[in-house]
């Protein structure tokens, strides 16, 4: 990311200087009115102190922080001055991305809780209500707020409607920007990881239902969730109505096993016990059984009734596991899709699946950027 700061009459006169040194992606973070020059505190002037940023690509390192004053006590109106580079103790930090980025996006965080909320533009008001119920993060906020805001700085009458239609967009622009691809690779088995009674049988079953009827594939089922009767008869009930063959595994042993059994399936999906993800014996059983060389693609499913500070803390216990994709069931209980948007702006994990009921197989949606908009917008409340 780079950031300026500018001293200036107005936001108007900022506008051209932001757009021809960071770019058109720039955005505006914070303004506040500022008193320069003078003698003895006397004769003062009040200026506009606009502070824009840019995000940049990480691997040019390009990061860096540069002030630029259009006019202070020692500089004349519109001289430019830049701060040198190896002056500023941020800049230094260069060698250490990361910390640099860690400390800008707590600088972005801090400048969004200085916008006053009252020097909000009244078309972006109704935006971060939005937002805030939604449950979308404060970081997150201030990239979308600021960018509208100096889209509206240009374009003061700009209806609600109009800002609404521009937020969807950007929406979709920042998680094309964050989404990693899904894999295409080839792999052996499906695995569905995550806590219990998040709802991973039922999407198995959503899922495999899906290959068998929409694609055709031979699908085999496998589940190591051995720690209760009911999990393995529900697998077996499924897999039973959907004439699928269906394995029980205790080991990775006998996961081998299972997967010779089933080889002539098109695809294999397995389910696994749900215990408590804070237990390291769980991760421990799960990488164990999983040791195999095989092609395997994890999948973790979370639910979105569960508050996000908790699916943070899920995903970073599952840290030593590869994740591959994530599914989110439960969206019909919530009316909160807040963190959908956070989990792929803060891990780029892509989303495969948002299950949506108890409907096997059809409370089931695949994800796509424009699906995830309306929902953060609090549109298509009944999908
Ligand atoms: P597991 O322990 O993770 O395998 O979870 P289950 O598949 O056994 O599901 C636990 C409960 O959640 C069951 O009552 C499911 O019917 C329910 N469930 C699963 N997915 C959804 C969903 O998307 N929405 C709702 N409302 N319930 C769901």
């Amino acid at each position: 990311m780079r950031l300026k700061t500018y001293t200036v009459h107005n936001v108007t006169q900022a506008i051209p200087m932001i757009k021809r040194d960071l770019g058109e992606d720039a955005l505006i973070l914070n303004t506040k009115k500022v008193k320069i020059g003078g003698f003895l505190g006397f004769f003062q002037k009040e200026r506009l102190e606009v502070i824009a940023a840019v995000e940049t690509i990480a691997s040019e390192k390009k990061d860096r922080i540069e002030t630029i004053h259009t006019e202070s006590e020692s500089i004349k109106e519109n001289e430019v001055s830049v701060l040198d580079e190896t002056e500023n103790p941020l800049v230094q930090k260069d060698e250490n991305l990361d910390e640099l980025l860690n400390e800008l996006k707590s600088l972005k965080q801090f400048m969004f809780q200085a916008i006053d909320e009252d020097r909000l533009p009244e078309t972006l008001k109704a935006l971060r209500k939005k937002l805030l119920s939604q449950g979308v993060t404060d970081e997150i906020q201030s990239e979308l707020l600021g960018k509208l805001m100096l889209v509206l700085n240009e374009h003061p009458n700009y209806t609600e409607e109009k800002i609404h239609a521009l937020a969807r967009k950007e929406i979709i622009k920042l998680i094309n920007a964050h989404k990693k691809r899904p894999s295409r690779r080839k792999v052996d088995i499906i695995c569905f990881i995550g806590p219990t009674g998040v709802g991973k049988t039922t999407t198995i079953a959503k899922i495999a239902a899906d290959y068998l009827l929409n694609e055709e594939k031979k699908v085999g089922l496998i589940t190591s969730d051995t720690y209760r009767i009911a999990a393995v008869e529900q697998l077996k009930t499924y897999a039973g109505i959907l004439n699928m063959p269906i394995r029980v595994v205790e080991s990775s042993a006998d996961l081998k096993a299972a997967m010779d059994d089933l080889s002539d399936c098109d695809i294999i999906l397995m389910d696994t016990a749900g215990r408590n993800y804070q237990q390291q014996q769980y991760i421990d059983d799960l990488k164990e059984m999983l040791s195999e060389k095989m092609k395997i693609q994890i999948n973790l499913v979370l639910s979105l009734t569960a508050k996000y500070e908790d699916m943070k803390k899920i995903i970073d216990n599952f840290e030593t596991i590869v994740m591959d994709q994530l599914i989110l069931t439960k969206k019909d209980e919530t009316s909160s899709s807040g963190a959908i948007l956070n989990l792929i702006y803060d891990y780029s994990i892509p989303i495969r699946y948002i299950a949506n009921g108890q409907n096997v197989p059809d409370d089931i949606l695949t994800v796509t950027p424009e699906l995830i908009a309306n929902f953060v917008l609090g549109e298509d409340e009944n999908v």
